[in-house]
């Protein structure tokens, strides 16, 4: 969150020295009415010792500077800046777990530019944990509060601390979001033009506003008794997701029922809240934890086969509750079950051997392409998996996507603290989508649906997005009229 250096900063060197503002001699800092508001917008959860001194040092050292992983990082590839690599990055933090660097603002930007999509890791051949060092980086930098200002300490307490710390408070908002698109009002700001008038980020942030359901995931949820007569061999934990729940809860009720189609008996349980990926990658760790706990309390672990999720960002987190919660007394083994046992929807499909969906072939195929969510192939090395499903539709053409891991810009809320390189990420994206002629891409994270659907609306570009478990359900369901054409929403 926060400023953070754009493609216009290209060259300059995060070891400047932070800009020294004269101070009133006569006013204590710890006083001063600014700073007591940052302070209290931030100290809710205590931040511990230093993250990245109190890691394995086998972590840190683990780089050997061969650079392979160059060509694949969206910010080198932009910027051309060593510091905006994965090497660079991980030097400046090797340099701050040794005490030879300070962590500074300059440095805090350079790990908020990060996209976070671990391309690196994918093309690193020393199997350097990128992503637990960069989780550790931005966890320092908010404890350091080196980008600490009221503006951004109040959005992070709004968006990170409230509104996504229970799901009545996001739903709440869903539901503020549905009616502003159902009484037309979203219509009406976008034909008006009277955007023009608005600030840059609510400029900037409206085309993504994505389509708000009538209905939420049911919590609660557990496959019907009558149902549960027939062979259910695997019991599943579904978990509902936070962004999910409120923009794609059909994808939810996808999952459930291509599950039921294939044997397990589902259950999505009440009490659940946000897998916490959101707070592990903006640097609150310690909220993680917490959201952590309230999981592991609300799924029955020892009694499922597999906790289910379909969102790849959520997916990457949640296979790390072991190292998250490591020590924990009281949750620490739980929370190795629970990685042990976690799965992305479409792997656990493949592992269990689906059912390929039933019906005729058609001369004509629809035209799909996929793009592979960062989280899923590059954070968990799941790249088989969604292809061996789409090439199992029966209705379509399965196209390779160039660059198809290539992030897409949308990264957390990278499309809101960078929104100039995620927008060029994003026209990189599209063009290659066009140029497939595909007329509906798959992929499976919530916020490349959301991205990638908003640059094709703003491109012109007529291409249906959709999560492939939604295609998988809707060829299952196409079996009993044995339609060649499935529906398209
Ligand atoms: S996570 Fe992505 S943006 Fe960050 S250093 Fe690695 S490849 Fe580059
Ligand atoms: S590929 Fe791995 S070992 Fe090589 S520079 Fe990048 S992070 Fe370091």
């Amino acid at each position: 969150m926060g400023e953070s250096p754009s493609l216009r900063s290209a060259g300059r060197s995060v070891f400047a020295i932070p800009e020294q503002r004269p101070k009133n001699p006569f006013r204590s800092e710890v006083h001063h009415p600014k700073r007591w508001i940052c302070r209290r917008l931030t100290d809710s959860v205590l931040p511990v010792g230093n993250y990245l001194k109190g890691l394995d040092y086998s972590i840190v050292q683990q780089c050997m500077h061969c650079g392979l992983c160059l060509p694949t990082c969206p910010t080198y590839d932009a910027t051309k800046r060593e510091s905006a690599s994965p090497r660079g990055r991980i030097a400046l933090m090797r340099a701050i777990a040794d005490d030879r660097l300070e962590v500074t603002r300059a440095f805090g930007e350079e790990m908020y530019f990060c996209l976070g999509c671990l391309a690196c890791m994918t093309a690193c051949p020393a199997g350097v944990d990128y992503a637990h060092l960069f989780e550790m980086a931005r966890a320092e930098v908010e404890r350091r509060r080196v980008l600490s200002s009221p503006k951004r300490n109040f959005v992070r307490w709004a968006l990170i601390r409230w509104l996504f710390a229970k799901r009545a408070r996001l739903r709440f908002f869903g539901r503020l979001l549905w009616l502003y698109q159902k009484l037309g009002l979203q219509t009406f700001v976008r034909r008006s033009g009277i955007l023009r008038f608005a600030p840059k980020p609510l400029r900037e942030l409206e085309p993504l506003t994505p389509t708000i359901l009538d209905r939420f995931t049911p919590m609660g949820y557990r496959t019907p008794a009558a149902a549960r007569d027939a062979p259910r061999t695997r019991r599943v934990g579904v978990l509902a997701g936070c962004v999910q729940d409120l923009v794609f809860a059909d994808v939810n009720c996808d999952t459930a029922f291509v599950l039921e189609q294939n044997g397990c008996e589902v259950t999505i349980p009440k009490g659940q809240e946000c897998c916490g990926s959101l707070h592990g990658h903006n640097g609150e760790w310690e909220l993680a934890k917490q959201f952590a706990r309230k999981n592991l309390d609300a799924f029955d672990v020892d009694a499922l086969d597999a906790i289910v999720i379909n969102a790849a960002g959520c997916g990457s987190h949640l296979r790390h509750y072991d190292r998250l919660l490591a020590g924990d007394p009281v949750y620490g083994e739980r929370a190795k079950t629970w990685s042990r046992k976690v799965r992305d929807i479409q792997e656990y499909l493949v592992e269990i051997g689906f059912r390929p969906p039933r019906g005729r072939k058609r001369e004509a195929k629809i035209r799909l392409a996929y793009h592979e969510a960062c989280h899923l192939v590059h954070g968990q090395k799941i790249t088989g998996p969604p292809r061996i499903i789409l090439q199992a539709l029966p209705a379509y053409e399965f196209l390779e996507l160039p660059e198809s891991s290539w992030c897409c810009g949308s990264a957390g809320v990278y499309n809101i603290t960078q929104p100039e390189m995620s927008a060029e990420l994003l026209r990189r994206k599209v063009a290659h989508i066009a140029s497939t002629g595909a007329s509906v891409l798959a992929t499976s994270n919530p916020g490349c649906l959301i991205q990638v659907a908003a640059g094709l609306r703003a491109h012109g570009i007529e291409v249906r997005v959709a999560h492939p478990v939604t295609l998988l359900a809707e060829a299952y369901r196409a079996e009993k009229n044995d339609s060649p054409n499935p529906p398209v929403i």
